[in-house]
Protein backbone atom coordinates (compact mmCIF):
# COMPACT_ATOMS: atom_id res chain seq x y z
CA UNK A 1 0.00 0.00 0.00
CA UNK A 2 1.07 3.81 -0.37
CA UNK A 3 2.21 5.66 2.14
CA UNK A 4 -0.02 8.19 2.70
CA UNK A 5 1.28 11.74 1.76
CA UNK A 6 2.49 14.61 3.45
CA UNK A 7 -0.63 16.82 3.96
CA UNK A 8 -0.25 19.94 1.92
CA UNK A 9 0.42 23.01 2.77
CA UNK A 10 -2.46 26.07 2.94
CA UNK A 11 -2.64 28.08 -0.18
CA UNK A 12 -2.25 31.84 -0.14
CA UNK A 13 0.01 33.96 2.31
CA UNK A 14 3.25 31.12 2.15
CA UNK A 15 3.42 32.71 -1.45
CA UNK A 16 3.71 36.42 -1.10
CA UNK A 17 6.83 36.04 0.44
CA UNK A 18 9.65 38.02 -1.46
CA UNK A 19 12.56 36.83 0.47
CA UNK A 20 11.87 33.06 -0.69
CA UNK A 21 12.74 32.45 -4.60
CA UNK A 22 10.12 30.66 -6.30
CA UNK A 23 9.97 28.57 -9.04
CA UNK A 24 7.42 30.86 -10.90
CA UNK A 25 9.03 34.28 -10.16
CA UNK A 26 12.18 32.87 -11.57
CA UNK A 27 10.36 31.06 -14.58
CA UNK A 28 9.25 34.39 -15.41
CA UNK A 29 12.85 35.89 -15.14
CA UNK A 30 14.71 33.14 -17.59
CA UNK A 31 11.79 34.82 -19.87
CA UNK A 32 12.48 38.32 -19.29
CA UNK A 33 9.92 39.03 -17.74
CA UNK A 34 9.58 41.75 -14.76
CA UNK A 35 6.94 39.84 -12.14
CA UNK A 36 9.85 39.02 -10.05
CA UNK A 37 11.88 40.25 -6.70
CA UNK A 38 15.40 40.42 -5.60
CA UNK A 39 15.25 37.11 -4.13
CA UNK A 40 14.37 35.41 -7.26
CA UNK A 41 16.55 37.20 -10.16
CA UNK A 42 19.26 35.91 -7.36
CA UNK A 43 18.67 32.57 -7.06
CA UNK A 44 18.00 32.35 -10.72
CA UNK A 45 21.39 33.82 -11.68
CA UNK A 46 23.18 31.58 -9.32
CA UNK A 47 21.07 28.58 -11.31
CA UNK A 48 22.20 30.55 -14.82
CA UNK A 49 26.10 30.55 -13.45
CA UNK A 50 25.97 26.43 -12.99
CA UNK A 51 23.70 26.02 -16.33
CA UNK A 52 24.23 29.07 -18.66
CA UNK A 53 21.50 27.51 -20.65
CA UNK A 54 18.98 27.60 -17.98
CA UNK A 55 17.03 30.45 -20.20
CA UNK A 56 16.78 28.52 -23.19
CA UNK A 57 15.41 25.25 -21.30
CA UNK A 58 12.66 27.77 -20.12
CA UNK A 59 12.01 29.22 -23.73
CA UNK A 60 12.43 25.29 -25.08
CA UNK A 61 9.42 24.31 -22.54
CA UNK A 62 7.21 27.79 -23.50
CA UNK A 63 7.45 26.77 -27.06
CA UNK A 64 6.61 23.66 -26.82
CA UNK A 65 3.69 25.07 -24.71
CA UNK A 66 2.67 26.67 -27.57
CA UNK A 67 3.37 23.67 -30.07
CA UNK A 68 0.38 21.09 -27.90
CA UNK A 69 -1.70 23.89 -26.98
CA UNK A 70 -1.93 24.32 -31.04
CA UNK A 71 -2.31 20.57 -31.66
CA UNK A 72 -5.36 20.63 -29.42
CA UNK A 73 -7.01 23.21 -31.53
CA UNK A 74 -6.43 21.28 -34.60
CA UNK A 75 -7.85 18.23 -32.84
CA UNK A 76 -10.63 19.97 -32.44
CA UNK A 77 -11.07 21.20 -28.46
CA UNK A 78 -11.57 24.30 -27.46
CA UNK A 79 -11.19 24.25 -23.58
CA UNK A 80 -8.26 24.11 -21.50
CA UNK A 81 -7.25 23.33 -17.74
CA UNK A 82 -4.02 24.76 -17.79
CA UNK A 83 -1.85 23.31 -13.94
CA UNK A 84 0.45 25.22 -12.73
CA UNK A 85 0.56 27.79 -15.85
CA UNK A 86 2.90 30.55 -14.08
CA UNK A 87 3.25 34.24 -14.54
CA UNK A 88 1.21 35.24 -17.95
CA UNK A 89 4.28 36.22 -20.47
CA UNK A 90 4.53 35.95 -23.81
CA UNK A 91 2.22 33.47 -25.53
CA UNK A 92 -0.52 33.18 -23.12
CA UNK A 93 -2.50 29.80 -23.65
CA UNK A 94 -5.81 31.73 -23.54
CA UNK A 95 -4.34 34.13 -26.27
CA UNK A 96 -3.30 31.36 -28.75
CA UNK A 97 -6.81 29.67 -28.13
CA UNK A 98 -9.10 32.59 -28.42
CA UNK A 99 -7.26 33.73 -31.71
CA UNK A 100 -8.07 30.63 -33.33
CA UNK A 101 -11.32 29.73 -31.44
CA UNK A 102 -12.18 33.26 -29.91
CA UNK A 103 -15.14 31.30 -27.70
CA UNK A 104 -12.47 29.04 -26.20
CA UNK A 105 -12.23 28.60 -22.70
CA UNK A 106 -8.96 28.47 -20.73
CA UNK A 107 -9.21 27.50 -16.82
CA UNK A 108 -5.86 28.12 -15.35
CA UNK A 109 -4.19 27.06 -12.02
CA UNK A 110 -1.30 28.03 -10.15
CA UNK A 111 -0.47 28.29 -6.30
CA UNK A 112 1.64 31.08 -6.22
CA UNK A 113 0.09 34.28 -5.66
CA UNK A 114 2.07 36.42 -7.87
CA UNK A 115 0.97 34.40 -10.67
CA UNK A 116 -2.78 34.46 -9.48
CA UNK A 117 -2.62 38.34 -8.97
CA UNK A 118 -1.38 39.09 -12.24
CA UNK A 119 -3.44 36.81 -14.31
CA UNK A 120 -6.75 38.03 -12.44
CA UNK A 121 -5.63 41.82 -13.52
CA UNK A 122 -4.85 40.61 -17.18
CA UNK A 123 -7.85 38.38 -17.45
CA UNK A 124 -10.74 40.97 -16.30
CA UNK A 125 -13.32 41.13 -18.50
CA UNK A 126 -12.50 38.05 -20.27
CA UNK A 127 -15.28 35.95 -19.75
CA UNK A 128 -14.36 32.82 -21.21
CA UNK A 129 -10.90 32.51 -18.98
CA UNK A 130 -9.57 32.48 -15.48
CA UNK A 131 -7.28 31.60 -12.86
CA UNK A 132 -8.14 29.30 -9.66
CA UNK A 133 -5.74 29.70 -6.28
CA UNK A 134 -5.04 25.93 -5.64
CA UNK A 135 -2.57 23.21 -5.71
CA UNK A 136 -2.27 21.42 -8.25
CA UNK A 137 -1.45 18.29 -5.86
CA UNK A 138 -5.19 18.56 -4.40
CA UNK A 139 -7.18 17.34 -7.88
CA UNK A 140 -10.81 17.20 -5.90
CA UNK A 141 -10.27 20.58 -4.36
CA UNK A 142 -9.51 21.54 -8.49
CA UNK A 143 -11.88 19.54 -10.08
CA UNK A 144 -14.93 20.63 -8.15
CA UNK A 145 -13.86 23.97 -7.58
CA UNK A 146 -17.20 25.63 -8.95
CA UNK A 147 -15.15 28.33 -11.15
CA UNK A 148 -13.27 25.38 -13.03
CA UNK A 149 -17.11 23.52 -13.27
CA UNK A 150 -18.70 26.52 -14.27
CA UNK A 151 -16.21 27.80 -17.29
CA UNK A 152 -15.02 23.72 -18.38
CA UNK A 153 -17.54 21.24 -19.62
CA UNK A 154 -16.49 17.72 -18.75
CA UNK A 155 -18.81 16.18 -20.97
CA UNK A 156 -16.94 16.91 -23.93
CA UNK A 157 -12.94 16.75 -24.71
CA UNK A 158 -10.18 19.01 -22.89
CA UNK A 159 -7.06 19.98 -23.30
CA UNK A 160 -5.56 19.05 -19.90
CA UNK A 161 -2.35 20.93 -19.61
CA UNK A 162 0.78 19.81 -17.66
CA UNK A 163 3.50 21.36 -18.84
CA UNK A 164 6.56 22.24 -17.05
CA UNK A 165 4.72 21.28 -13.55
CA UNK A 166 4.62 17.77 -12.67
CA UNK A 167 8.93 18.51 -12.71
CA UNK A 168 7.58 20.15 -9.22
CA UNK A 169 5.77 17.38 -7.88
CA UNK A 170 7.55 14.86 -5.75
CA UNK A 171 6.56 11.30 -5.53
CA UNK A 172 5.90 11.41 -2.30
CA UNK A 173 2.52 12.78 -4.07
CA UNK A 174 2.68 10.23 -6.57
CA UNK A 175 2.88 12.38 -9.97
CA UNK A 176 1.22 9.23 -11.84
CA UNK A 177 -1.42 9.27 -9.41
CA UNK A 178 -2.24 12.86 -10.32
CA UNK A 179 -2.12 12.40 -13.73
CA UNK A 180 -4.83 9.40 -13.26
CA UNK A 181 -6.95 11.63 -11.11
CA UNK A 182 -7.13 14.31 -14.11
CA UNK A 183 -7.15 11.79 -16.59
CA UNK A 184 -10.22 10.32 -14.90
CA UNK A 185 -12.28 13.45 -14.81
CA UNK A 186 -11.22 14.17 -18.36
CA UNK A 187 -14.01 12.95 -21.62
CA UNK A 188 -12.82 10.22 -23.97
CA UNK A 189 -11.10 12.16 -26.61
CA UNK A 190 -9.02 14.87 -24.28
CA UNK A 191 -5.38 15.23 -24.59
CA UNK A 192 -3.09 15.51 -21.84
CA UNK A 193 0.48 16.96 -22.67
CA UNK A 194 2.98 16.32 -20.18
CA UNK A 195 6.46 18.20 -20.23
CA UNK A 196 9.37 17.66 -17.20
CA UNK A 197 13.12 18.08 -17.04
CA UNK A 198 14.94 15.29 -17.18
CA UNK A 199 19.29 13.87 -16.80
CA UNK A 200 18.47 10.92 -18.29
CA UNK A 201 19.59 11.37 -21.57
CA UNK A 202 21.96 14.28 -21.31
CA UNK A 203 23.79 11.52 -18.95
CA UNK A 204 24.71 9.71 -22.15
CA UNK A 205 25.33 12.02 -24.81
CA UNK A 206 26.72 15.45 -23.18
CA UNK A 207 28.69 15.20 -19.61
CA UNK A 208 29.54 18.52 -18.97
CA UNK A 209 25.77 19.83 -19.50
CA UNK A 210 24.84 16.50 -17.05
CA UNK A 211 26.73 17.75 -14.45
CA UNK A 212 25.82 21.49 -14.82
CA UNK A 213 21.71 20.26 -14.72
CA UNK A 214 22.38 18.60 -11.78
CA UNK A 215 24.09 21.64 -9.77
CA UNK A 216 21.01 23.20 -11.07
CA UNK A 217 18.64 20.94 -9.36
CA UNK A 218 20.96 21.51 -6.60
CA UNK A 219 20.02 25.60 -6.70
CA UNK A 220 16.98 24.68 -6.46
CA UNK A 221 17.26 23.45 -2.37
CA UNK A 222 17.37 27.24 -1.82
CA UNK A 223 14.46 27.83 -3.80
CA UNK A 224 10.42 26.93 -2.67
CA UNK A 225 10.19 24.34 -5.08
CA UNK A 226 12.53 21.06 -5.41
CA UNK A 227 13.48 20.05 -9.22
CA UNK A 228 12.35 16.26 -9.49
CA UNK A 229 14.54 14.01 -12.54
CA UNK A 230 12.14 12.40 -14.36
CA UNK A 231 12.72 9.64 -16.98
CA UNK A 232 10.98 8.81 -20.37
CA UNK A 233 9.69 5.52 -18.41
CA UNK A 234 8.31 7.94 -15.72
CA UNK A 235 5.99 9.34 -18.41
CA UNK A 236 5.24 6.22 -19.84
CA UNK A 237 4.10 5.19 -16.77
CA UNK A 238 2.05 8.14 -16.49
CA UNK A 239 0.10 7.48 -19.79
CA UNK A 240 -1.51 4.71 -18.19
CA UNK A 241 -4.80 4.98 -19.74
CA UNK A 242 -4.12 6.83 -22.85
CA UNK A 243 -3.21 6.58 -26.24
CA UNK A 244 0.63 8.68 -26.80
CA UNK A 245 0.39 10.80 -29.72
CA UNK A 246 2.84 10.48 -32.01
CA UNK A 247 6.19 10.95 -31.89
CA UNK A 248 6.17 9.74 -28.34
CA UNK A 249 7.83 11.15 -25.60
CA UNK A 250 10.45 12.73 -27.04
CA UNK A 251 13.07 15.92 -26.18
CA UNK A 252 11.28 18.95 -26.44
CA UNK A 253 12.70 20.21 -29.88
CA UNK A 254 11.95 16.68 -31.56
CA UNK A 255 8.13 16.98 -30.66
CA UNK A 256 6.14 18.47 -33.97
CA UNK A 257 9.01 21.28 -34.27
CA UNK A 258 7.65 23.96 -36.23
CA UNK A 259 10.87 25.65 -37.44
CA UNK A 260 11.03 28.58 -34.58
CA UNK A 261 13.62 29.20 -31.64
CA UNK A 262 16.25 27.47 -33.99
CA UNK A 263 19.12 28.43 -31.51
CA UNK A 264 17.82 27.09 -28.74
CA UNK A 265 16.79 24.47 -30.41
CA UNK A 266 21.07 23.71 -30.70
CA UNK A 267 21.61 24.55 -27.47
CA UNK A 268 22.87 22.41 -24.97
CA UNK A 269 19.37 22.77 -23.35
CA UNK A 270 18.19 20.69 -26.01
CA UNK A 271 18.75 16.97 -24.34
CA UNK A 272 17.00 18.37 -20.95
CA UNK A 273 13.51 18.56 -21.38
CA UNK A 274 10.94 15.54 -22.14
CA UNK A 275 7.78 15.70 -23.34
CA UNK A 276 4.53 13.81 -24.96
CA UNK A 277 1.32 14.13 -24.95
CA UNK A 278 -1.47 11.88 -24.47
CA UNK A 279 -5.12 10.96 -25.71
CA UNK A 280 -8.10 9.40 -22.93
CA UNK A 281 -9.45 6.65 -24.54
CA UNK A 282 -12.85 5.64 -24.56
N1 LIG B 1 2.99 25.90 -17.46
C1 LIG B 1 3.72 27.14 -17.70
C2 LIG B 1 4.69 26.92 -18.83
O1 LIG B 1 4.97 25.75 -19.13
O2 LIG B 1 5.19 27.87 -19.40
C3 LIG B 1 4.45 27.64 -16.45
C4 LIG B 1 5.42 26.67 -15.88
S1 LIG B 1 6.28 27.28 -14.47
C5 LIG B 1 7.84 26.54 -14.73
C6 LIG B 1 5.61 26.23 -13.20
C7 LIG B 1 4.42 26.82 -12.46
O3 LIG B 1 3.84 25.78 -11.66
C8 LIG B 1 4.77 27.93 -11.47
O4 LIG B 1 3.98 29.06 -11.73
C9 LIG B 1 4.48 27.35 -10.09
O5 LIG B 1 3.97 28.32 -9.18
C10 LIG B 1 3.43 26.32 -10.43
N2 LIG B 1 3.34 25.24 -9.47
C11 LIG B 1 4.35 24.43 -9.01
N3 LIG B 1 3.84 23.52 -8.16
C12 LIG B 1 2.50 23.75 -8.08
C13 LIG B 1 1.43 23.14 -7.37
N4 LIG B 1 1.66 22.10 -6.58
N5 LIG B 1 0.19 23.63 -7.53
C14 LIG B 1 -0.05 24.70 -8.34
N6 LIG B 1 0.92 25.32 -9.05
C15 LIG B 1 2.18 24.85 -8.92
Amino acid sequence: TRATPPPLPPIGPRSYDSEMPNASRMYDYYLGGAMNFTADRELAERAKTVLPCTPSLARLNRSWLRRVVNVCLDEGIDQFLDLGSGIPTVGNVHEIVQRRAPQGRVMYVDYDATAVTHARKLLKGNENAGILHADIRDPDTVLEAPEVRALLDFSRPIGLLMVGILLYVGEEYSPAGLVAAYRDACAPGSLLPISVITTQIVAERDPVTHKQILDLIAVYADASEQIRDWSKADLAAWFTGMDLLEPGITILPEWRPDGSLEADNDSEARLLGIGGMGRVLS
